[in-house]
């Protein structure tokens, strides 16, 4: 059985009591950085073998999935938050599926659903983009097209690229585009700074350094694609 436990992405109190369970009764934890999970796996006194879980690497991938076709019963966690959401874990899941090997994802903390639930903009649908390409043609493209679906759009930025990204934001879908920044969630300087992009990148860049992780939400219901020319007169 192929476990998908989350982690928390910040507070240690918000891990689950059935991560923990599927923690401790785990053949074999399959993560990103052993380390990262040795430290969280000591916070909470479990003992377990830690199996470094590559997904670009396709040896590391078959290593992983002969464990589970032996029979074992592995924990996937990544670094933060939930496995394979803008981190490793989907082609084990992929390859675990086609070999009729039983998948079972745990609830539990992601930066995404907590970003999303605080900015309150709405309760429907959004889209959510990850961590947009770093050429910035491709981003611009990408948000482009999430905006015109008038849904709150959602990506992942460190703390190095967010005042670019805001910029990039600003220039893309105008700069009065209201954005959300959420920030530093469930730890100690937890914020949300709200603002148009242009007031969210000033109140960021006033700051002697930029620091924490980071979830931006862009308000897209009202915003609307610049129409060229060529386009006014098309037939719908
Ligand atoms: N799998 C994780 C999840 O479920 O949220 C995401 C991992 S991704 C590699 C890391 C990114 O998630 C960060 O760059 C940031 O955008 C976001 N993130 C993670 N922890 C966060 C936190 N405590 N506050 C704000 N954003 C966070």
């Amino acid at each position: 059985m192929l476990y998908i436990v989350p982690t928390p992405i910040g507070n240690l109190r918000d891990i689950t009591l059935r991560a923990l369970d599927v923690l401790q009764t785990a053949d074999v934890i399959l993560c990103e950085d052993t380390r990262r999970t040795q430290q969280l796996l000591t916070h909470f006194q479990i003992s377990k073998p830690l199996v470094r879980y590559n997904e670009n690497d396709d040896r590391s991938v078959a290593r992983c999935l002969d464990a589970l076709k032996s029979g074992k019963n592995c924990a996937l966690v990544s670094d933060c938050g939930t496995p394979c959401i803008s981190d490793p874990g989907w082609k084990l899941v992929q390859e675990a599926v086609k070999a009729d090997i039983p998948v079972t994802s745990l609830p539990g903390p992601s930066a995404l659903a907590c970003a999303l639930a605080g900015a309150g903009l709405t309760g429907g649908a959004f889209t959510f983009l990850g961590f947009l390409p770093r050429k910035p043609g491709k981003a611009a493209k990408l948000l482009r097209q999430a905006a015109q679906l008038n849904h709150p759009v959602v990506v992942y930025e460190s703390p190095y690229r967010v005042l670019k990204m805001l910029e990039l934001i600003g220039k893309t879908l105008g700069a009065t585009i209201p954005v959300v920044a959420a920030r530093e969630l469930s730890k100690v300087y937890e914020e949300y700074v709200r603002g148009t992009a242009a007031e969210v990148a000033q109140q960021l860049a006033k700051r002697p350094k930029v620091q924490g992780e980071f979830v931006l939400i862009l308000d897209c219901f009202d915003y609307t694609a610049p129409q060229k020319e060529d386009e006014t007169n098309e037939d719908l």
